[in-house]
């Protein structure tokens, strides 16, 4: 029998307000010490109110924008009620059934159509971090992040591969960065994402009876491993007639594989109601009409510009378009009829300049003017460029007397910079010199 994947994501973005969601605590916990960024809010105490961030409202509805979404006109937050550690309320302020966004969608450069189910808003948890103290095994809490603005991007199960969950995400993470909203990070918890996975014979049109959840998957090169492992885990089980358990599984980098952690609970289990003590929203249409004129150019419609504008190959566009840097450089160049786009995106994408980008489209011109010139091989304008380059740099000077070669190219790498178009083998000759 042949199989299908059904896959589906949901994606946590930590919005980088200046505040958190419902006090005036500093919504950038990240590296801080811990339990430092609290007050009677965020820690859950008796009494507290909160006070909803407003700048957060305005992200979270602006992503669902972008993510082409329905803005509800009417808008509320719940409570969703559990208990662990890190969730001193007994209770995450979260929305329900009137999320800001909801039936959006995103194409993926395959032109393969992702739905997304919803888009909300909803407060970080805090942290708990597992430690050895005075010999004993203890779990410790920061409670920094809690209350930390959280967008929650829900997909339909559209996703029938795990090599496509690379591209969409990647997708989302630039979406996310050019609203300047988040940075978006995996490795520091910015961004943070949990799998959905079944399995069905290849043809079914119903969903599977039973899904699987993964979690903390906290990397991109992790996310297609944890994928496959549980394909092929559930597929094993499918063909001796078992049907896998519905369940949460956590990622573990150790293993390369999966491992259970608990039953899968049902939205009816956290006895989710209105949040008491904030008054619902309501949005006008001129008001969402604003907010989606304010929306900067997004990755799509660059990409698309960039292939229809300059002739760019969709490969190189896409490089492009998920560089802000890039992008910036690339139409400041192209506004100079000396050069092509081609040649401007080339000198950008296979690092010609050098490791790092050109500051500006005008600093790339120049290098590319400099290239037409005929090469420099006076070797006093040389040796002068070359004292000039040791008395600037004595740090790399020490690492290339201690052997480090690296640090030779790099000053090769100035004095290109400086001088444009140069014979870099004398430039080598005499920077050895003067610096033996
Ligand atoms: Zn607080
Ligand atoms: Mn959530």
């Amino acid at each position: 029998m042949s199989w299908q994947t059904v896959l589906g994501f949901e994606v946590h973005i930590e919005l980088a307000t200046r505040s958190k969601m419902f006090c005036g605590c500093p919504a950038d916990h990240f590296g801080k010490t811990p339990n430092s960024q609290t007050c009677p809010v965020c820690l859950g105490l008796p009494g507290a109110l909160p006070v909803p961030n407003v700048r957060a409202v305005e992200w979270c509805i602006k992503l669902g924008l972008a993510l082409n979404c329905q803005i509800n006109r009417f808008s509320k937050f719940d409570r969703k009620n559990y208990f662990y550690p890190d969730l001193p309320k007994g209770y995450q302020i979260s929305q329900y059934d009137q999320p800001f966004g909801h039936s959006g969608h995103l194409f993926l450069s395959s032109g393969k159509k992702i739905r997304i189910t919803r888009v909300h808003l909803e407060e970080d948890t805090g942290k708990l971090q597992h430690a050895v103290v005075e010999g004993k095994k203890v779990s410790l809490i920061d409670f920094n992040r809690s209350g930390v603005p959280l967008v929650e991007i829900v997909t339909e199960p559209d996703f029938t591969d795990s090599s496509q969950s690379d591209e969409f995400l990647k997708e989302i993470q630039n979406i996310v960065r050019a609203l300047d909203i988040s940075r978006a990070d995996m490795e520091k918890g910015s961004m943070r994402l949990e799998a959905n996975i079944s399995v069905m014979p290849a043809g079914q049109t119903n969903l599977p009876p039973y899904k699987v959840e993964v979690k903390n998957v906290n990397s991109f090169r992790f996310i297609k491993k944890a994928v496959d492992f549980e394909i092929s885990r559930h597929i094993k089980l499918l063909e001796s007639g078992k049907t896998p358990k519905q369940e949460t599984r956590g990622y573990s980098e150790s293993l390369g594989g999966t491992v259970s952690q608990r039953s899968k609970e049902e939205a009816h289990d956290y006895r989710y109601f209105p949040e008491p003590d904030i008054p619902p929203m309501t949005f006008t249409n001129s008001q969402i009409n604003k907010w989606l004129q304010e929306l900067p150019p997004l990755p799509e419609q660059i990409r698309s510009e960039l292939i229809s504008n300059f002739t760019l190959s969709s490969a190189n566009a896409a490089i492009i378009a998920s560089n802000q840097q890039m992008y910036n450089i690339f139409t400041q160049a192209v506004s100079d009829p000396e050069f092509s786009p081609k040649a401007i995106a080339d000198v950008l994408i296979n690092k010609r300049y050098g490791p790092v980008l050109p500051k500006t489209g005008n600093d790339l011109i120049k290098y590319l003017k400099s290239l037409n010139q005929t090469s420099i091989s006076d070797s006093s304008q040389i040796t002068e460029a070359v004292k000039k380059i040791i008395s600037a740099n004595p740090r790399a000077i020490a690492d290339i007397k201690s052997g480090k070669q690296q640090a030779l190219f790099y000053l090769i790498g100035l004095i290109k910079r400086d001088l444009g178009n140069v014979d870099i083998s004398l430039v080598k000759k005499i920077l050895i010199e003067q610096i033996l």
